[in-house]
């Protein structure tokens, strides 16, 4: 069977992709760790860690975790406040304590199940991660769809149709079963998936040492910086954060634990202001519960920018001491020297680095 050509040559271009995929990866493919086991925990944990982070980054982590946490088990009886505190600085905390949650239901299950309606049902598990688990642990015929693949998809069979749109997504999802080595899903997808991060980037894609080249419409049709076409662009929302790194005299330090239904759910953070608007330091002496911080309150750093998906943040980060720790004070005092023992949002580690720099220590 072919693929509903847009174009002639479509059947052909289908029937030596995977091929022309898999020597490139054979030949050039990156040697990761998590490509050297079928252990489907750690082909897990690998793509929780990667969902949204980049190799280079997410590869620490990786070991730390694998090496802390060898197997499903030992992660799912680890608290979660000690999975947090060890996926510090890599952001999107929800799939640490999605993962968390996964392990937690494979240890129920007594071992990983090799069911496909198992593992799309696990949290923080979707349509992409079940079929890499799927294919790279028990070499299922699970074709995997990412960004990465999409933008391979599209530029090379030169798909105009918007990728984030039902029918787009329909097109695409076709396709990419359609182009699935069956005999070798695992091969096949390793290959598209390091071809689309090494080779056919989104920006300055490596066309000319491309093995898909000739081939490729985008390439012959000067499409190449047009392709993926995406129908809506994402609103960002502004947020402005205020926060206030209150310490004692003898460096006790308030943390307080976020809550639910916003960004970095169950990390701690200090006191914070959210307000429409930046807030003048007149302002933040109003509103804070503490008596006479007039001359304690000191400006460490303002207006530190943090992107998250569709969040732009904006931070100011005072300093406030105070001579002792005031019991009624919402949240923990903790000791100073203990702050590297609670998981603490990327932004907070930033401005703690800028506090590390100033007069303040
Ligand atoms: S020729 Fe360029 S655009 Fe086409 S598949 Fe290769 S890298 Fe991607």
């Amino acid at each position: 069977m072919c693929f509903v050509p847009k174009k002639q040559y479509f059947c052909i271009m289908i029937s030596s992709f995977g091929t022309q995929l898999e020597r490139w990866y054979e030949a050039n493919g990156r040697d990761l760790p998590w490509r050297r086991t079928q252990d489907p925990y750690l082909i897990m944990l690998s793509e929780f860690i990667l969902q949204q982070t980049q190799i280079v980054q997410g590869l620490s982590y990786y070991l730390r975790f694998a090496e802390r946490f060898p197997t499903a088990q030992s992660l799912a009886e680890a608290s979660e406040e000690e999975v947090l505190r060890l996926w510090q600085g890599l952001g999107y905390y929800s799939r640490a304590r999605n993962l968390h949650k996964a392990t937690q239901k494979i240890t129920e299950a007594g071992s990983f199940p090799q069911d496909y309606s198992f593992v799309r049902a696990l949290p923080g598990v979707g349509d992409y991660t079940a079929a890499a688990i799927m294919s790279l642990a028990f070499g299922k015929p699970y074709a995997v769809l990412d960004g990465n693949v999409q933008r391979v998809l599209a530029r090379h069979f030169g798909i105009t149709e918007p990728i984030d749109t039902t029918q787009g997504k329909k097109l695409l999802r076709a396709l990419a079963d359609e182009l699935l080595d069956r005999q070798h899903p695992a091969l096949y997808n390793q290959a598209i998936m390091d071809f689309g991060a090494c080779l056919c980037k989104p920006t300055s894609p490596l066309c000319v040492t491309c093995p898909l080249a000739e081939t490729c419409v985008a390439l012959k049709e000067h499409q190449v910086d047009k392709l993926p076409v995406k129908a809506k662009r994402t609103a960002i929302r502004d947020r402005y954060f205020t926060y206030i790194y209150t310490r004692t005299e003898d460096r006790k330090v308030l943390l307080q634990r976020r809550g639910s239904g916003d960004i970095w759910q169950g990390l701690f953070e200090f006191p914070m202001i959210e307000s429409e608007k930046p807030l003048t330091m007149a302002e933040v002496e109003k509103v804070l519960p503490f008596k006479e911080v007039r001359g304690r309150l000191l400006l460490v750093a303002s207006n530190i920018r943090h992107q998250l998906t569709h969040q732009r943040l904006h931070a100011d980060f005072y300093c406030l001491t105070l001579p002792f720790a005031d019991k009624q004070a919402k949240g923990q005092w903790t000791e100073e020297k203990a702050l590297d023992r609670y998981a603490l949002p990327r932004l907070l580690e930033k401005l703690l680095e800028r506090l590390t720099n100033s007069f303040v220590h």
